[in-house]
């Protein structure tokens, strides 16, 4: 029996379980005292840790008591890239960490991952890494605006990050004077955004779904498309190639997802998250292997799963709201349950904003899945969140 420890208890661990309990893989999750753990109900052992209380006293016996409170798995993977790589680094001599303790160091904090990506001459945003508010004021300079600051650690789907428009934006961004450093970057005028789910296995196999098309609003993925339309053969293979720059650099194993502007034919890479990702979660109901399992396959060394699915597929995430009560599956005139759709639900409690679901489509024809994604982003969203 092959037992997984994924550490963290939020939606993506659920849905590695889900997959992962298929296929007779057992799973604990190391979870911390303050985090919610509903996503992983029922699905494997919650183990409920002071990751603190551990750094502070990182020997090597209060490693060991982890490992068997996690069930001694064979293979410990992360579902969030904020996790203290120290933990990944004590629980190295006594089992499989992937992705490894490096990788997570260099994707978890934008400056090291901006630079990562320099040193592979794989392209980027202009950006100066600034310490100190009269280094951003030395960024503004140097780009112009609008201006992207974006705080080191800790940000993600637009958080602790500020968009600066104007001088008197950036006065306020000084009067607020909050702590960085700070990313600060030239703002890059897209043609569309998209990402590269790939997956690199233990082994060293490597696979890529095609690149998927992502709209973002506020910051936050709102709906996916895949295969991206309308990119040529060359901007799909340049994405690859970056990634395999990623892979072999880091000597990576797992999913990893690229998040990127499409300007053009060009590519440049925005952010890198070194675990499944949101946009991935179209290979669910693809008729293909899902970026899930493919997940599990690589840290377990088993043979990659089929990536190219035959039709276009599509997503449409279901973000909280004060009124998201009035949407569900059974209530009448809800659109969440339909004939052309796959339904998830992650069991997490309604917040404004906060990712709660996610609706698949599939279908033959593209033009009559973009209708259906804009219809059901329409009937979620409207207005209120354009
Ligand atoms: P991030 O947190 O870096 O993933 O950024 C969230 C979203 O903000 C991206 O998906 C883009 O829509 C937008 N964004 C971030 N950085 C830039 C930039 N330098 N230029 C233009 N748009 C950006």
């Amino acid at each position: 029996m092959i037992r997984i420890a994924v550490i963290g208890g939020g939606q993506l661990a659920r849905m590695m379980a889900l997959d992962g309990l298929r296929l007779g893989i057992q799973f604990s999750f190391l979870v911390e005292p303050d985090e919610s753990t509903q996503c992983i109900d029922g699905l494997g052992e919650k183990v409920v840790w002071d990751l603190g209380g551990l750094l502070n006293n990182p020997d090597e016996s209060a490693f060991r008591e982890l490992f068997e409170a996690l069930g001694r798995p064979q293979v410990v993977t992360v579902e969030k890239e904020a996790v203290p790589v120290g933990i990944l680094r004590g629980l190295l001599p006594l089992t499989q960490v992937y992705p490894g303790p490096d990788a997570v160091y260099q994707t978890q904090h934008r400056a090291r991952e901006k630079q990562l990506l320099s040193r592979l001459a794989i392209p980027t945003a202009n950006f100066k890494v600034a310490s100190t508010l009269g280094e951003v004021r030395e960024a503004y300079e140097a780009f112009g605006l609008p201006l992207f600051i974006k705080t080191v650690e800790s940000g993600y789907d637009g958080k602790n990050q500020w968009q600066l428009h104007s001088l008197a934006d950036l006065e306020s961004f000084e009067r607020e004077n909050p702590t960085g450093p700070w990313v600060v970057e030239q703002h890059v005028r897209f043609d569309r955004e998209a990402s590269l789910i790939g997956v690199r296995s233990a082994s060293g196999e490597t696979a890529f779904y095609p690149l998927t098309e992502n709209l973002h609003r506020k910051g936050i993925l709102i709906r996916s498309l895949a295969p991206a339309p309308k990119l040529s053969a060359e901007t799909e293979n340049n994405a690859r190639d970056y990634m395999e720059r990623l892979f072999k650099e880091m000597n990576y194993v797992g999913v990893l997802a690229m998040e990127c502007f499409v300007c053009g034919d060009d590519l440049l890479v925005n952010e890198l998250a070194p675990r499944v990702h949101n946009s991935g979660h179209w290979t669910m109901d693809a008729g293909i292997c899902s970026q899930f399992e493919n997940h599990l396959r690589a840290i377990v060394d088993w043979p990659l799963g089929n990536t190219r699915p035959q039709g276009p597929n599509g997503m449409v995430n279901i973000l909280g709201s004060r009124d998201v009560a009035k949407h569900q599956p059974r209530q009448p005139g809800s659109s969440w349950l339909s004939g052309n759709s796959t339904f998830h639900w992650y069991n997490k409690t309604d917040r404004p904003g906060r990712k709660l679901g996610h609706i698949n489509f599939a279908h033959d024809d593209l033009q009559t899945l973009q209708e259906q994604l804009a219809a059901q982003d329409e009937q979620l969203y409207g207005e209120t969140y354009k």
